[in-house]
């Protein structure tokens, strides 16, 4: 488990974060490694279900005050933490490139990101003002939101700083306590984002962070002090979530896994398609739930393959490209590669075996292009999660969209083209919650909600924006009639 008596990790232990004190790991403990070259980071306590208990009886003691604080002066922490999210980038930025291995610039565009969303929270007054209307003489009806409880949130190892900032603020702002689970091999810079919180002026016990895996995990579900819980993982894992939480009456909504498809029509702008494609396919090392991961290619696109391979060939793992999470998720991707090419598909571009001077221990996958995949292979139906793209050959746009249509996944479809009519016909057909037309990660921007179809999502509503406040409080209608003598 531990190897820290013969490497010296680079930072102390990590620390979960309990009533507002931060709390050394009692149990057992994992050891955190730099993707980029297997170095000793730190060590994650496997925290149990007491630490959770604990957590949720000190926010359960947080939570009357807090929701008792008018929303607009609940923001004010939120228009701080803002400053101190931008204060902090660059450091923030270390700490992702350092634990999950992507690249300065795209670590820094996650903050930004999580930097927007705190602002969507702090504009929370000027949305969710109530409503109120004489319904009849005499008579008045109000609706008002109101926080749920004790809620949580669990992450996964992608976006270190990202995905716990779909939740954290606009969950506490809108009034809740929350306990946050981070990914076990991910948890530096969510324990600097608890830091900065407490700073901010957040409470003692409104946010409080348990570390640790699976023992954790169910017990957020299980547990009956916690009303609703928000996950971010495989699509694996968030069934078993989504089905444990909602068994134990609880509001889930659970983002899953990935495949995403870009139809690429003939007539879609070379330059722009291939770049794109491959930023897609290739941006945070094609570990993201949007990366592009099977081009659907519609009759005659050879230009724009050989042109996008041409892209892909100039991306340096070590320099432009980041390596993986692990050593294992590596093994899977090559595994993908080699059972591809064994079954008939023809490679093109080959990250295999990659190994960047100076970092011989990091775990690193090229960039990859295979062409003349077929929609049956494992390749083209599973999430691969890594700088690997499939191509599949078809002879129409509906047969593009029925190759599409098949995927069990839904979270985002991109079309390639310069005629306004063929993007929509295609936009109005994948089954996808989030389209690209000529944008190959189409993330929508706040105040459009993030959230996707079919297996990518279980459970009502959206993850960030608009949808956000649906899932994270609840309305409260109070119909008045007063007596006019
Ligand atoms: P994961 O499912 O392995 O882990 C996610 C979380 O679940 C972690 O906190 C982990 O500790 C916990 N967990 C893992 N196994 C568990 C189990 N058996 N029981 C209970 N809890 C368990 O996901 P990951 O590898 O960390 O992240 C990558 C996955 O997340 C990809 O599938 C990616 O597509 C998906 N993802 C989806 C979105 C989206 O918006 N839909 C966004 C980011 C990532």
């Amino acid at each position: 488990m531990t190897t820290v008596q013969t490497r010296r990790a680079r930072y102390p232990d990590v620390r979960n974060l309990i009533g507002g004190e931060r709390v050394e790991g009692k149990g057992s403990f994992l050891d955190v490694e730099a993707p980029a070259d297997a170095s000793l980071l730190s060590r994650v306590p496997l925290s149990t279900a007491a630490e959770l208990n604990r957590a949720v009886a000190a926010a359960g003691a947080a939570f009357p005050g807090w929701a008792a604080t008018p929303l607009k002066e609940r923001v004010q922490v939120f228009f701080r933490y803002r400053t101190l999210l931008e204060q902090h980038m660059d450091e923030l930025a270390g700490l992702v490139t350092e634990e999950h291995g992507k690249l300065p610039e795209e670590a820094r565009a996650e903050v930004q990101k999580a930097m927007e969303v705190c602002e969507f929270a702090c504009a929370l007054p000027q949305i969710v003002a109530g409503e109120v209307l004489e319904v009849s003489r005499g008579v008045e009806c109000r609706s008002d939101r109101h926080p749920l409880g004790v809620v949580a949130s669990i992450a996964p190892f992608n976006f270190p700083v990202m995905i716990p900032s779909w939740t954290i603020p606009n969950a506490l702002a809108l009034g809740n306590c929350l306990v946050l689970k981070p990914s076990e091999l991910v948890p530096l810079s969510a324990a600097r984002l608890g830091e900065l919180l407490t700073e901010a002026g957040l409470p003692p016990g409104v946010f409080s962070i348990v570390n640790g895996g699976q023992e954790v995990v169910e017990a957020i579900c299980d547990h009956p002090g916690i009303a609703a819980i928000s996950f971010v993982g495989s699509t694996r894992v968030a069934k078993l979530v989504y089905r444990r939480g909602t068994a134990s009456l609880k509001r889930v909504l659970a983002l899953g896994g990935a495949k995403n498809h870009l139809i690429v029509l003939p007539d879609a702008e070379p330059a722009l398609a291939s770049a794109n494609i491959v930023a897609s396919m290739a941006g945070c090392t094609g570990q993201r739930c949007m990366a592009a991961s099977v081009m659907v290619a519609v009759n005659e696109t050879d230009h724009i393959v050989t042109r996008l391979v041409e892209e892909a060939r100039k991306l340096v793992p070590g320099r432009t490209l980041g390596p993986v999470i692990s050593r294992a998720a590596r093994e899977r991707i090559e595994g993908y590669i080699n059972e591809a090419e064994a079954e008939g598909a023809r490679v093109l571009l080959d990250g295999r075996g990659v190994v960047v001077p100076g970092q011989e221990g990091g775990f690193y996958v090229g960039p990859t292009v295979l062409d003349r995949v077929r929609p049956d292979m494992r390749i083209a139906r599973e999430e691969v999660f890594g700088p690997v793209l499939a191509i599949i050959r078809t002879g129409s746009v509906d047969e593009a969209l029925a190759v599409e249509n098949a995927s069990p996944y839904g979270n985002a479809a991109s079309v390639y083209t310069e005629s306004g009519g063929s993007a929509r016909y295609v936009a109005e057909r994948v089954g996808a919650g989030m389209v690209g037309i000529n944008v190959g990660v189409p993330v929508p921007r706040e105040p459009f909600s993030f959230g996707g179809w079919n297996e990518s999502k279980f459970g009502v509503g959206d993850i960030t924006g608009h949808g956000s406040i649906e899932l994270w409080s609840r309305s409260k209608k109070i119909t008045s009639r007063w007596n006019k003598s």
